[in-house]
């Protein structure tokens, strides 16, 4: 298997193009109003320091647990910007001291018993893509150490049920591992987070990741049939049923607990035949409201587009759909069933009623409609821009998002509220002109989920880290006080508990914190994240 990189997106042998390198520096020199940028070099695993292991790996467990310091390396970071910036300064705060390869859910169960035995924190790993510091081992608190479970052998479509379109699959199969298994049986899960070649279907489970359909089926939630997992306190395995109306949903209880409650193991999955007829098109809209407009009538139409991604002009300019003056709607439908051009035909006509333009030939009902035109470039560059990120904390740029969701009444002054809190942000950290840019990832019939996308430069590399959550912070604050989420689908973390904090009701987190007791009552699984760790470790 190839090695996950340490310090950016993607795997180790993923090089950036020196002329995209350039087309980066140009673009972000120029609106930045600099000539150049000094550059810290790539930190090699090497140069990442770490203490001794803290903890001694139990002969039982030497086949399946490593102190190699690269394993140890890259389970000590997520993927968040601020755990960029640490690698890039080659520091390394909250190490991981062993790493953990169970392949059987009795393994799983043996390295929680060592957990419980030496009172070490248990992490568990997908393909460590969080954004939000999920998977960084805790800093404080009196455990002995740390150990990082990963779940990489977990790796295999382990049934199809052609019937009832399901496929029962091991939590720690990645994106294409899982589509290259189900896809002889015409069979796919259809879930395309943009993290998708890096990441997991336990973590996806897990964080409650939102994927490819940009309506209805938004998350994986609903494609989830059953449940399998491994708690300390035991394994709990749900009933496979397309629905069920027996109490509050096991499966939903789990979906979402970011590893704190146990470690999924693997899912019956809710899949479809793959789609052969598609019709895709891009409109373009003078003003991003107005596209806004297009798009509430279009997610209240019933119509139920899969693509419906809209972004504002300077995102669309700089994903290369327009030139900067127009916000773009990237609008598609597809079935495995029947043509879907009449759908896209009253699409357009919602969108035409609200001031958009397109071209005649651009709507297509090809199979193929989806790689072309418009929607091909932004898919391309969409799969592309996060390797860019790693160069830019290199070059003291702070390249993140913010994301949400609000209903469509409050959308206006919540998008120009949350907009300018960004904006105003980077002005007073940096003192100078940042970026904040908009698309909507998701849409509901109720509301949007607009994402947020900042850039901003620091003076040098020693305030990166205090411009980035001073940014951040404020775009956080701004979206709990406009009555928004802290997060559509980049889950908790560690990064968003402050915001999260306030937004989960109190008598909520309080019956969160009785659950994991029951499942984990020494508080030893990713403590710290979504709540704060309950037992006798906790810290006060
Ligand atoms: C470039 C990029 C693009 C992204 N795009 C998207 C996107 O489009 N949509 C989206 O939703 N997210 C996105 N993310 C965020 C991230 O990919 C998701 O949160 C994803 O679901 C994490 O999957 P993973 O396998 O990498 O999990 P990890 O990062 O390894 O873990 C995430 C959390 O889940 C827990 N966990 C992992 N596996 C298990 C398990 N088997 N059992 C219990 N707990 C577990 C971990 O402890 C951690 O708290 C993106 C991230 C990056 C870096």
């Amino acid at each position: 298997m190839k090695r996950l990189k340490f310090w950016g997106w993607g795997f180790e042998d993923d090089v950036v193009p020196q002329s995209e390198i350039e087309w980066m520096e140009s673009t972000w020199g120029q609106r930045f109003g600099v000539s150049g940028f000094e550059v810290t070099p790539t930190p090699r695993a090497e140069d990442i320091r770490l203490p001794a292991p803290r903890l001694a790996i139990p002969a039982a467990l030497t086949e399946i647990c490593t102190t190699d310091h690269y394993e140890r390396v890259l389970h000590s970071y997520s993927k968040s910007f601020p755990d960029i910036i640490r690698v890039y300064r080659r520091e390394c705060p909250a190490p991981a001291d062993v790493v953990a390869l169970p392949r059987s859910d009795n393994e799983i169960a043996a390295v929680l018993d060592w957990c419980y035995e030496m009172n070490a924190a248990a992490i568990p790993f997908g393909g460590g893509s969080s954004v939000v510091g999920g998977v960084v081992p805790p800093s404080g608190g009196e455990y002995r150490g740390a150990v990082s479970i990963d779940m990489r052998h977990f790796n295999r479509v382990l049934e199809i049920d052609p019937v009832s379109h399901c496929a029962r699959i091991q939590a720690g199969t990645f994106g294409p591992a899982l589509e290259a298994q189900l896809k002889p049986s015409g069979l796919t899960l259809r879930h395309f987070p943009q993290s998708f070649r890096c990441s997991t279907l336990g973590g996806w489970i897990a964080t409650r990741a939102g994927g490819h359909f940009a309506t209805l089926y938004t998350h994986i939630d609903d494609l989830v049939e059953n449940l399998r997992l491994v708690t300390p306190a035991g394994v709990i395995e749900s009933r496979r049923l397309p629905g069920s109306g027996a109490g509050p949903s096991p499966d939903r209880m789990f979906i979402g607990s970011e590893g704190i409650l146990g470690i999924i193991t693997e899912a019956w999955m809710r899949v479809r035949p793959r789609p052969s007829f598609r019709a895709t098109a891009s409109v373009r809209f003078r003003d991003f409201y107005r596209g806004a407009d297009a798009v509430r009538m279009l997610t209240q139409s019933n119509l139920y587009p899969t693509n419906c991604r809209l972004l504002d002009a300077e995102e669309a300019q700089y994903n290369g759909l327009a030139d900067g003056t127009v916000s773009v709607l990237v609008v598609g439908f597809e079935s495995a069933d029947h043509p879907v051009g009449e759908w896209m035909k009253r699409a357009l006509e919602i969108c035409a009623d609200h001031g958009g333009s397109y071209d005649p030939q651009d709507p297509s009902a090809e199979d193929e409609s989806h790689r072309s035109g418009a929607a091909g470039r932004w898919r391309e560059r969409f799969m592309f821009l996060p390797f860019f990120k790693e160069h830019m904390a290199a070059r003291n740029i702070f390249r993140d998002s913010y994301e949400t969701a609000i209903t469509w009444d409050r959308f206006k002054d919540f998008h120009a509220d949350i907009r300018a809190a960004g904006l105003e942000a980077i002005r007073k950290a940096t003192g100078r002109e940042g970026s904040v840019t908009c698309r909507f990832t998701h849409v509901y019939p109720d509301g949007p989920a607009p994402y947020l996308t900042f850039h901003g430069l620091s003076r040098s590399a020693a305030r990166l880290l205090d411009d980035y959550w001073a940014v951040k912070s404020a775009a956080s604050d701004a979206i709990i006080a406009g009555g928004g989420t802290i997060t559509h689908h980049h889950a908790v973390g560690r990064e968003h508990r402050p915001w999260y904090d306030r937004q989960r009701p109190e008598l909520f987190a309080r019956a969160l914190g009785a659950a994991k007791r029951a499942l984990d009552p020494k508080g030893l699984l990713n403590p710290g994240v979504l709540i704060d760790p309950i037992g006798p470790t906790a810290s006060p």
